[in-house]
């Protein structure tokens, strides 16, 4: 949008004084935020309510993507990024003596997500709105996002993150579209006058949903798309009907607080109450909005797309089938071919104790209705199937199996489109985790690859790369990534070189002294920033990381002068609260950070800092300085990963197993730009399979892991209780889960060759411009472009003159 200094600059003055009754001269920081907001806030209106209207107007078929976790990040900078106003509004900050960056990070980081699956949607909501696609979320507002994370003498300790507590400018609560969810009670059908089967409630529990509407702002394109979150809240008191309050309580309680289980299931009644909530009151409201299209009820599936982010909505199912039959007064048949055509669900995980199955008795409990309706979905799918495909095929594909209800398999069952999200993940699901429904429902199968938006991660996280970038290659890649390819001619320019090196030091600048003020460690600019940033889960191996640290370390002290380039070791991660063993890894690292960053015989030769407190706003800090980017999970186990995207875009050289995107990314920067090591997938099945490996014989024999893991329990590291332990035990005496010890080796030779290429700063610098230029393939513009031509058949509503450009295919 068109705004100058000078209007930006009285609406400003206006906004303030308006707000607070004081000049903005006598305004704290946080009142300085809040008025910025809410006046970038009042400049979306506009266009948020205009591209509402035009949705309608035109009769736009719309997606909804439901899930239970979004991790948006500060809104601040990127929506007025998107606006086209950035410059303007630091520009009249500056002129009124404030500071933009300042007054940004006064915005609250809403950690409504534990990780990648909710930063995913998030990208996905930026991408929806940047390519004029109408694609609404649906989640949850929880009232405490995912705990703050601070480290006491090196252990996690978890603190609430009330972050409601602060004003949330960019939420808009929308009274009027409120639902009712019911839960419990006794249901039955009754024949009514008319013959219909009508279902009857009673003594159930009413909740009721309120909305609360964010907008989330298209890149230049005057789009707004709309991100609704729910919240529980008690119903009006009606005459008869008034609530106690042990009856209020557990109303409020439904969406208080994030699960903060990553990779994890977890069976208790709460997060089912909360699944139901949101699932139930996003359905009532897609509903009530398709009236307004005014086309028959039939036709639902050319106008509404409902996604089900992992298995946590597919009550969406159930629920969808509820409405048509209740309430639509569709029969069985006409419903279920608007549900599964409405449908469709991305996979996110192959671990076992991930997948969500839930107790039938609670179900039938909590949800009579919908447990009815399950049931009656099981039933004629046992029946279709059993007399085509037998009895093993149809009850290892089955909703209801053993007492509980399988989410994963109602979700396939329910939908049209089945993804996993990288090439190696979707292979995975056909031939191990869903190999039965492959065979039941091949057409059903496809792979989306996870993508990232560029918007955030590099144009706001990197200013110096993005005007590098527009500088040498023009600024077309901002709207069509594919043209960043055009960066690779530049990779024997000395000069383009140089300044790249210089940007990228520039960057590790910035983060040294950021590290250097919150941790009080002092770190060579100079050195490799060697980075680890991810959720703490033993599959993603932190531990092999803390294993070769370690090993240098060992190594350092046998012999001072060995020549390791210098090093700083960076993490991030939160572990699951009741996530012992992850917990007990993050007490070893920050021990062995104490030992190494306070022994003089190290030096700069090894530095290690963990970060407290990882999200999004801490992510946008360390990527851009990156130099090495770990993604060291067990192959097969890593369904994608998207900070292997993030880092790449970043210019750092990926360090990885050949595990989920991480594949792809070696195949579209090459195999001579990338450090690729360890077990493969096929590997890691047939070792599973022939029950041979041995982790004691490794112990025993290799005489690097046998002094590494000695350190762990000897009291080379300082001030663990019985962590040190906990890990020798789990890799030595418990045979190594994760085959840690198996790639140990090979890491620490790629690790190596990571020093001897630094060495040779030209030819590193290169293969950083290589990568860069490589990853418009993992712009999640791409990525939603698919979803939205193969699964949801939904357009792009850009008119020409907007210059949203059409994706060209990138190519590698
Ligand atoms: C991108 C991102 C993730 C996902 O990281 P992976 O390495 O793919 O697991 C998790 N948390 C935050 C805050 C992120 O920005």
């Amino acid at each position: 949008m068109e705004l100058t200094t000078k209007d930006f600059i009285k609406d400003y003055k206006n906004q303030f004084q308006s707000m607070y009754a004081y000049s903005y001269e006598e305004g704290s920081t946080e009142q300085l935020y809040n008025a910025l907001g809410l006046l970038v806030k009042n400049y979306i209106s506009t266009p948020w309510k205009e591209t509402r209207e035009t949705y309608i107007k035109n009769s736009v078929k719309q997606v909804f993507y439901f899930s239970m976790e979004f991790l948006p990040g500060r809104q601040l900078k990127s929506n007025a990024y998107n606006l086209g106003l950035l410059d303007t509004v630091k520009e009249g900050l500056t002129e009124l003596g404030l500071s933009f960056d300042e007054l940004s990070e006064a915005e609250v980081d809403p950690a409504l997500g534990n990780g990648g699956l909710g930063r995913l949607a998030s990208c996905f909501m930026d991408s929806l709105a940047s390519l004029s696609m109408a694609g609404n979320g649906n989640g949850i507002r929880y009232q405490y996002g995912l705990f703050r994370q601070k480290f006491v003498d090196g252990y996690q300790v978890e603190l609430p993150e009330n972050w409601l507590r602060y004003r949330n400018v960019w939420e808009t609560s929308n009274d009027k579209s409120t639902c009712m969810v019911r839960f419990g009670g006794n249901v039955w059908l009754e024949r009514n006058k008319q013959g219909y089967l009508e279902a009857k409630y009673e003594n159930t529990l009413n909740v009721l949903a309120v909305p609360y509407d964010t907008p989330m702002v298209g890149y230049r394109n005057d789009k707004v798309n709309n991100l609704r979150l729910w919240s529980a809240e008690i119903p009006v008191e009606e005459e008869n009907n008034y609530h106690t309050i042990e009856e209020t309580e557990p109303i409020k309680e439904i969406t208080q607080v994030l699960y903060p289980d990553d990779s994890n299931y977890e069976g208790r009644l709460l997060r089912l109450k909360q699944e139901y909530f949101m699932v139930s009151a996003g359905v009532q409201s897609i509903i009530r909005h398709f009236r307004k299209y005014n086309v028959p009820r039939k036709n639902i599936p050319d106008k509404v797309a409902i996604h089900i982010n992992d298995t946590h909505p597919a009550l969406v199912v159930p629920e969808l089938m509820r409405i048509l039959i209740d309430e639509e007064r569709l029969s069985w048949e006409q419903a279920w071919e608007i549900t599964f055509k409405t449908c469709s669900y991305t996979n996110h995980t192959i671990l076992r104790e991930a997948l969500e199955k839930w107790p039938i008795d609670m179900m039938k409990e909590l949800l009579p209705r919908i447990y009815m309706i399950i049931e009656e979905i099981n039933r004629r799918f046992v029946e279709n199937t059993l007399p085509l495909y037998g009895e093993r095929i149809t009850w290892q594909t089955a909703i209801l199996q053993n007492g509980v209800v399988n989410m994963a398999h109602m979700a396939v069952i329910g939908s049209h489109s089945v993804n996993g999200v990288a090439q190696l993940h979707t292979d995975i699901l056909m031939n191990d985790v869903l190999k039965d429904f492959f065979e039941l429902y091949p057409e059903r199968f496809n792979n989306k690859t996870n993508g990232i938006t560029q918007r955030r991660w590099v144009h706001l996280a990197n200013p110096g790369l993005t005007q590098l970038l527009d500088d040498k290659i023009g600024e077309d890649w901002k709207k069509n990534p594919s043209e960043l390819k055009v960066f690779k001619g530049q990779e024997k320019d000395k000069q383009t070189l140089k300044q790249l090196a210089a940007i990228k030091l520039e960057n590790k600048k910035r983060l040294a002294d950021h590290i250097e003020k919150v941790k009080g460690i002092k770190v060579n600019p100079n050195a490799i920033f060697d980075v680890q940033i991810k959720r703490l889960h033993a599959y993603k191996r932190q531990h092999l990381n803390l294993l070769h640290i370690l090993h240098r370390y060992l190594e350092i002290k046998q012999n001072p002068s060995v020549d390791y380039a210098p090093r700083v070791f960076i993490f991030g991660a939160k572990a699951a609260p009741s996530y012992l063993y992850a917990k007990q890894i993050i007490k070893v690292i920050n021990s062995l950070a104490e030992l190494v960053n306070n022994d003089p015989d190290v030096g700069d030769k090894l530095k290690v800092v963990f970060f407290e407190n990882y999200g999004v706003s801490l992510a946008e800090k360390i990527i851009p300085a990156a130099d090495v980017s770990e993604q060291i999970s067990l192959a097969s186990m890593e369904a994608s990963g998207t900070s292997n995207m993030k880092l790449m875009a970043n210019g750092a050289l990926t360090l990885a197993t050949l595990d989920g995107a991480n594949i792809e990314i070696r195949d579209f920067v090459g195999g001579d730009n990338i450090f690729v090591f360890g077990l493969t997938s096929p590997e890691v099945y047939e070792l599973k399979a022939a029950q041979t490996y041995n982790a004691r014989d490794l112990y025993e024999n290799n005489s690097n892991i046998h002094r590494a893991l000695n350190a762990l329990k000897d009291g080379t590291i300082p001030n663990l209780q019985d962590e040190g332990h906990a890990i020798f035990e789990s890799l030595v005496h418990f045979n190594d889960e994760y085959f840690v010890l198996k790639d140990f080796d090979s890491y620490v030779q790629a690790q190596e060759d990571i020093d001897s290429l630094y060495k040779d700063q030209n030819e590193w610098t290169r293969k950083s411009l290589l990568n860069i230029a490589s990853s418009a393939p993992f712009s999640a513009d791409y990525t939603i472009k698919k979803y939205a031509d193969d699964i949801w058949k939904v357009k792009s509503c850009a008119v020409e003159h907007e210059g949203v450009q059409p994706l060209d295919e990138p190519v590698s």
